[in-house]
C-alpha cells in the first residue's frame, strides 16, 4: 500500500508540554521532594537561553522563544542541565552533549536559510503553470472561503515534481509553492485546489507552540478546514495521485 501522502512534513499532532518535562525530570532528581508548581515562560531574550528559579514551591522556568520548537529530547535535556545546576547536581555528560548539538545544528540551519534568502535563490517557478495557474486559483479560492480578503502571497510550482510534499506555506518568504506534480492535465482541478486551500489556511492560522512542540494543524485550522467543499472527495484524490 502506498504510504499516506503528507501535505508537508514535521507535522506534530502530539504534545507533550515543557512543564510536563521539567516535572518529570525534577521527579527524576527528587523522588522524595514535592513537586513544586512549574510555570514555563517563553520569552524573547537577546543573549540567554534559559534561566530557573525556585522559591516558595514555585519553580519559574523562562525559556527563549527560540527554544520553543526545540524536540522534546532536547527540551529534556535542557531541563536536566538547568535542574541539576539548580539543585547542585552534576550535569549528566549526556544532557550537555545534546542541548549543545541541537544549538550548533540551529545555528548551521539558521545561518544557511540567512545565505538563501540573501542570495535571493528560493526554488520557486512562475504562479501560471503548464496547466494550472496558481494566481487565478488563489483568486477563486479568496472570493470563495475568505471574503476576498487574503492577502496574496508569493505562489509558485516547485521545480521538481514530489509525491511526498505536496504543497508548502512558507512564512520568511511569505510564500506558497505547490509540487509540480500537480501541474498536469490529470490531476483534477479539486486536488488542486485542495492543496492550495490547505496552504492558505497556514498563512491565516500560524502554527502554534505549546511547549515544546509545535502545533501545525491548531484545532481552529481543522475546523475551517472543515469549510472545504469537498473535504472528502478531494483528500481520496491525492492518494490516487
Ligand atoms: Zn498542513
Amino acid at each position: 500500500m502506498k504510504p499516506l501522502t503528507m501535505l508537508h512534513s514535521g507535522e506534530m499532532e502530539v504534545v507533550t508540554s515543557s512543564a510536563q518535562i521539567f516535572s518529570r525530570v525534577f521527579r527524576q532528581l527528587r523522588p522524595r521532594t514535592p513537586l513544586p508548581r512549574i510555570d514555563v515562560e517563553f520569552r524573547t531574550y537577546a543573549n540567554a537561553n534559559a534561566k530557573v528559579k525556585l522559591d516558595q514551591g514555585l519553580l519559574e522556568v523562562r525559556l527563549a522563544d527560540t527554544l520553543a520548537g526545540a524536540p522534546e529530547p532536547v527540551m529534556e535535556a535542557l531541563a536536566e542541565i538547568l535542574l541539576c545546576k539548580l539543585l547542585r547536581r552534576p550535569v549528566p555528560e549526556s544532557s550537555n552533549a545534546r542541548y549543545r548539538r541541537f544549538l550548533n545544528q540551529r545555528d548551521v540551519r539558521r545561518n544557511l536559510d540567512l545565505v538563501r534568502q540573501i542570495r535571493g535563490r528560493k526554488r520557486v517557478e512562475p504562479a501560471r503553470g503548464n496547466h494550472y495557474d496558481l494566481d487565478e486559483m488563489f483568486e477563486d479560492l479568496n472570493f470563495r472561503y475568505f471574503f476576498g480578503l487574503m492577502a496574496k502571497p508569493v505562489l509558485g510550482w516547485s521545480p521538481n515534481a514530489s509525491r511526498t510534499l505536496l504543497g508548502h506555506y512558507d512564512p520568511p518568504h511569505n510564500a506558497i509553492v505547490l509540487s509540480r506534480i500537480l501541474d498536469r492535465a490529470e490531476v483534477p482541478r479539486l486536488a488542486v485546489e485542495y492543496v492550495l486551500f490547505h496552504e492558505m489556511l497556514h498563512l491565516r492560522h500560524p502554527a502554534e507552540h505549546r511547549g515544546a512542540r509545535r502545533c501545525v494543524h491548531t484545532p481552529a485550522f481543522k475546523e475551517a478546514e472543515k469549510q472545504f467543499g469537498e473535504l472528502r472527495e478531494a483528500k481520496s484524490l491525492l492518494r490516487l495521485l
